[in-house]
């Protein structure tokens, strides 16, 4: 048995989902669509079709795993875990692409997540606080400034050394269990309820730690009653600032409204239309399906700039890498930054 039973036989086929789903709106086809999609996992279940089937191969790979079809679907499937039990038996062996395999060796390094970490000066110390900052696999590395930023919004936030990838990337690219090993390892290492800047990152580990030990950072700040102090001025006004969703922040654990918040108490805050739809980051999808990723993103950098925004902010590193990079290459006004550099960059 490929699939939980009770999971695949969720689906009524009301195709609901359809318009939700950034691939189907693509191609407007139904093989590129969630219920198109779980036609194709039945199939794969029952034999009638096998993992070297062309379409399965496709469309196990063109899926961004956005989730954007599961709070929209009436009958409460969970697409987000058929998609991992799909990828575990699909992306087997040769058939789970180089680049990830290379990545998924590289985060289970964790002495090379420390020293990347080190040499890029993430935040550090405060030991004993009750809650912990995790410092994620890409973002220590990548965009240190971010944790930086935590540890001044929070200073008695423990940083704990010891500490490992959270194993997301792993249940996305078809080893769910590692996945999940890794999640519980880190969650052994992380005491008290574990702060993660990553959107991703906090639907992954809330799987596998349970709701109540994991928060996003604006989730958390909200709930233990932070007020952001100052404001975020550009030439002398008040920043024009937008959110762009985390995918699975939003679709997996239902958070939205906070960060927002946060936002609208240091910035004029403006919502962009299809603030929701994935941006293209989608975990790994950006460096797998280069091509993809931004024929999803295009229309999304065609309304930033049209908001005349000074920044937008994002609560997953995946997002910030996807939308700092292409604003740039763009030659937009608008920055992408971290909802925590923001509310650090506030001044009274
Ligand atoms: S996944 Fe949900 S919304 Fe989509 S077709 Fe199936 S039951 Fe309907
Ligand atoms: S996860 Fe996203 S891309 Fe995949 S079927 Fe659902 S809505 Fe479509």
């Amino acid at each position: 048995m490929i699939f939980e039973k009770e999971l695949l036989d969720r689906c009524i086929s009301c195709g609901y989902c359809l318009p939700a789903c950034p691939t189907y709106r693509l191609t407007g086809e139904e093989a590129s669509s969630p219920r198109g999609r779980i036609t194709l996992m039945r199939a794969l279940e029952t034999g009638e079709l096998d993992t070297a089937d062309p379409t399965l191969t496709e469309q196990s790979s063109f899926c961004l795993g956005c989730r954007a079809c599961e709070p929209v679907c009436p009958a409460g499937v969970r697409y987000g875990d058929l998609l991992e039990q799909w990828r575990d038996v699909q992306w087997q062996g040769g058939n789970r692409p180089w680049l990830a395999r290379l990545l998924m060796a590289a985060v289970s390094l964790e002495w090379l997540l420390r020293l990347q970490g080190l040499v890029r000066r993430h935040a550090r110390g405060a030991r004993g606080g009750t809650h912990s900052l995790m410092l994620g696999c890409v973002e220590r590395g990548l965009y240190p400034g971010v944790s930086r930023a935590v540890r001044r919004l929070v200073p008695g936030i423990s940083v704990p050394r010891a500490q490992g990838c959270c194993g997301a990337l792993h249940a996305h690219n078809g080893a769910s269990a590692k996945g999940a090993e890794m999640a519980v390892a880190l969650g052994k290492r992380l005491p008290g309820k574990v702060v993660t800047t990553a959107g991703g990152c906090a639907a992954h580990l809330a799987t596998h730690l349970g709701r109540d030990r994991v928060r996003e950072f604006g989730e958390w700040l909200v709930e233990v009653g932070h007020q952001p102090a100052g404001e975020v001025r550009v030439r002398g006004r008040r920043a024009r600032v937008a959110l762009q969703d985390s995918c699975h922040l939003r679709n997996g654990l239902g958070v939205t409204e906070e960060p927002r918040k946060l936002i609208a108490a240091v910035a004029d805050y403006v919502e962009l239309p299809g603030a929701g739809d994935c941006c293209g980051a989608a975990g790994t999808y950006s460096l797998l399906r280069p091509d993809d990723s931004r024929r999803v993103l295009a229309g999304k950098l065609d309304a930033i700039d049209a908001a005349a925004l000074d920044f937008v902010v994002v609560v997953n590193p995946g997002c910030l890498r996807q939308l700092r990079q292409t604003l740039r290459k763009r030659r937009s006004g608008v920055r992408a930054i971290h909802l925590a550099e923001l509310l650090a960059a506030a001044r009274k």
